[in-house]
């Protein structure tokens, strides 16, 4: 099969669709791989590197579109990408087709068959190609929380695991699952105080079994909730009620009860956030302070760490990349339920429920 990988270009995306050793591996696998000049250049990986592992450079994404027959990305096509996309052309990247009415009607129009990473799933009901960005988002958010807590940035001027004669930060992480169980990790890697609160019993019981008593655990009611969140020095939000908006947890008016300069990295903010006062914000600006409380709202966390989320994802992509192309989609779907999950547009038609639901299409 003739694979294609584009540059990204949607605003500040420096990840791409396959990194070198996935070119390599596809490449073993009798395929031949075309990749747009300087696609990697913002994960550190050269044109030099692709072609040493056995890819063809082109010089524009238009020679991809017009010629490949598996397109492979990073984020959902932008308009000037899926007016290229055609029939026959299998297309592999996130969609989030549900919030995006424009993209999903050019996607129709183009006739193409898009398979989407978020809803791959696995046997354990997970979604294995969104868990490598949540882990890689969780293990940043008390990065970007210590930061948060200096004075100059706002925080209380607190070191997460303060020094020996000092305690360290209170962190409470809303939230144990992906998100959650990876800032926990290192939140107490750096010497915090860490408590983990989750409505799952079943979750509290893994996360007690592996962390042992380096953490605390405790079962997500609103009275403790709330009492540990005014306790807080740093609170991660890590929730996630699959298909639904982020419950807020935390009210504009409770904000106030928190200690000034406490700080709460909201991860869960793609999803609309779990606190009523955090609102999107960007790498290039990602806190604002509301009542002496600093907020971290950066809805593409992952973006900051291209080069590594890169890796992750294509760690998990790759299986699935080689089955598409060892196979064709046709097959790879029928022999493998967790990646038919993915096909989301095929031949003009909305093929994933939820989609088709939340846009009013026909299922
Ligand atoms: P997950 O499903 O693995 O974990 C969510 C956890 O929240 C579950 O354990 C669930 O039991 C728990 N939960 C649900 N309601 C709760 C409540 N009221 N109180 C306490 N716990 C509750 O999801 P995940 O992969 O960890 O993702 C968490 C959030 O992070 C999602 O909204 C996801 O979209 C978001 N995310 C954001 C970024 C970013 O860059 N900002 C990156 C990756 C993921």
């Amino acid at each position: 099969m003739l694979i294609g990988v584009p540059r990204e270009i949607k605003n500040h995306e420096y990840r791409v669709g396959m990194t070198p050793s996935s070119v390599r591996e596809a490449v073993i696998h009798g395929h031949k791989v075309i990749i747009e000049t300087s696609a990697g250049a913002g994960i550190g990986c050269s044109d030099a590197d692709y072609q040493a592992a056995g890819a063809t450079i082109v010089d524009t994404a238009a020679e991809i579109f017009a010629n490949a027959e598996m397109v492979v990305k990073v984020k959902e096509p932008q308009k000037v990408e899926y007016e290229q996309l055609r029939p026959g052309q299998l297309l592999f990247t996130y969609l989030h087709l549900a919030p995006d009415p424009e993209q999903t009607k050019g996607l129709i129009k183009s006739g193409v068959t898009a398979i989407a990473y978020e809803t791959v799933t696995d046997r354990n009901g997970g979604l294995p190609l969104l868990a490598p960005m949540s882990e890689v988002a969780g293990r940043m958010a008390p990065q970007v929380g210590a930061a948060a807590l200096q004075k100059a940035n706002g925080g209380r001027g607190m070191l997460l695991g303060g020094v020996p004669g000092v305690s360290p930060a209170k962190v409470v992480v809303i939230g144990g699952g992906v998100v959650g169980t990876n800032a926990a990790r290192i939140a107490v890697g750096m010497g915090a105080d860490v408590t983990i609160l989750d409505k799952n019993i079943k979750r509290l019981t893994y996360l007690d079994d592996v962390f042992g008593p380096r953490i605390k655990t405790q079962y997500a009611t609103i009275d403790d909730t709330e009492s540990l969140v005014y306790d807080a020095d740093m609170v991660v939000g890590a929730v996630l009620i699959p298909g639904a908006a982020a419950p807020k947890l935390i009210r504009r008016e409770q904000l106030s009860k928190m200690k000034p300069g406490s700080v709460i990295v909201d991860v869960a903010i793609d999803q609309g956030g779990c606190f009523e006062t955090s609102k999107a914000t960007t790498h290039a600006d990602p806190i604002y302070i509301v009542d002496d409380v600093v907020h971290y709202c950066v809805a593409n966390m992952p973006g900051a760490v291209a080069r590594t989320s890169t890796f992750a994802l294509n760690n998990a992509t790759l299986p699935f990349m080689l089955a598409l192309a060892d196979k064709g989609w046709k097959n790879a779907c029928q022999d493998d339920v967790h990646l038919a999950a993915g096909l989301n547009v095929h031949d003009g038609k909305i093929t994933y429920e939820a989609v088709a639901r939340e846009l009013g299409y026909d299922y």
